[in-house]
């Protein structure tokens, strides 16, 4: 139920990070993953790291011409994709009246455009292949308010309603859509984070049920899970994985 022999994934963001704890689940389970990012030494390593068969290929997931060459360039390789990851983001931390035009549309290309250019790339080349299955990332400022994220929380909510569009349009062609919604993981993101941010330390450990910072590991098995047949009657949903962070009064 769990074994994913035989399929490809694409993992935006792939070579480090929660990409990477993803792209790890689903070689691990048996797919093919091709690691798709911008550094190459990074991706290299990763898909070094990740065996079975696995590719690095370059992609800039705001542009549309280099998604486009993402998914044709993984079908000439690989003959098939099966698994899309829109994992790739990027947060600027600042109140709403410091966000310029460009910072805000650099985070919204990113984070959100970046998802429907890779999925409206890859949705034909699933239909074609019987089915699919697309992970969304979106992450706690999908549900909750914080005034030094504005463009980031817009974002991460566009993903979520962005999700349940794709999941009811494509149930009828066998494409199950879904979103991870991460809480606090240690990432490079996080990292840059606590230095940007006073006391954020602490505050992760006492709010989060589980007391401590998410890993990137901490992903292989939702991974897994939303990739793979277990999850066929699954779609649209919003799944958490933050120790309890989002249901802690
Ligand atoms: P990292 O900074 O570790 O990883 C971000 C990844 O995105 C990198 O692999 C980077 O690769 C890639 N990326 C960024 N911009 C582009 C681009 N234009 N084109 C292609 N790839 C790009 O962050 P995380 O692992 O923490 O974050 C991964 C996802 O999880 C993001 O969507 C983030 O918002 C979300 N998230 C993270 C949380 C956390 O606590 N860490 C919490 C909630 C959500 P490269 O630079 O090589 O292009």
């Amino acid at each position: 139920m769990f074994e994913l022999n035989g399929k490809v994934a694409i993992v935006t963001g792939g070579n480090g990070g929660i990409g990477l704890g993803i792209a790890r689940g689903l070689a691990g389970a048996g797919a093919r993953v091709v690691v798709a990012a911008r550094n190459r030494a990074k991706s290299a390593a990763a898909r070094d790291e990740l065996g079975a068969g696995a590719l690095a290929i370059d992609v800039d997931v705001t542009s549309e011409t280099s998604v486009a060459a993402l998914v044709r360039e993984t079908i000439e390789q690989c003959g098939r994709l099966d698994i899309l990851v829109n994992n790739a983001g990027i947060n600027i931390r600042k109140p709403p009246e410091e966000v310029s035009l460009a910072e805000w549309r650099e985070v919204l290309d990113t984070n959100l455009t970046s998802a429907y250019l890779s999925s409206h790339a890859a949705f034909p080349e699933m239909k074609k292949a019987g089915g699919g299955k697309i992970l969304n990332i979106g992450s706690m400022l999908s549900i909750f308010g914080a005034g030094f994220a504005p463009a980031y929380a817009a974002s991460k909510g566009g993903i979520v309603q962005f999700t349940k569009a794709c999941a009811s349009a494509w149930a009828k062609d066998n494409v199950q859509v879904n979103a991870i919604l991460p809480g606090w993981i240690d990432t490079q993101l996080t990292r840059k984070a606590r230095e940007q941010i006073a006391g954020l330390h602490e505050s992760v450990l006492r709010r989060t049920p589980a007391g401590r910072w998410g890993e990137i590991d901490d992903f292989r098995g939702i991974a897994v899970f939303l990739a793979s047949s277990a999850s066929d009657f699954i779609t649209g949903a919003t799944i958490t994985v933050d120790g309890g962070y989002s249901i802690q009064a």
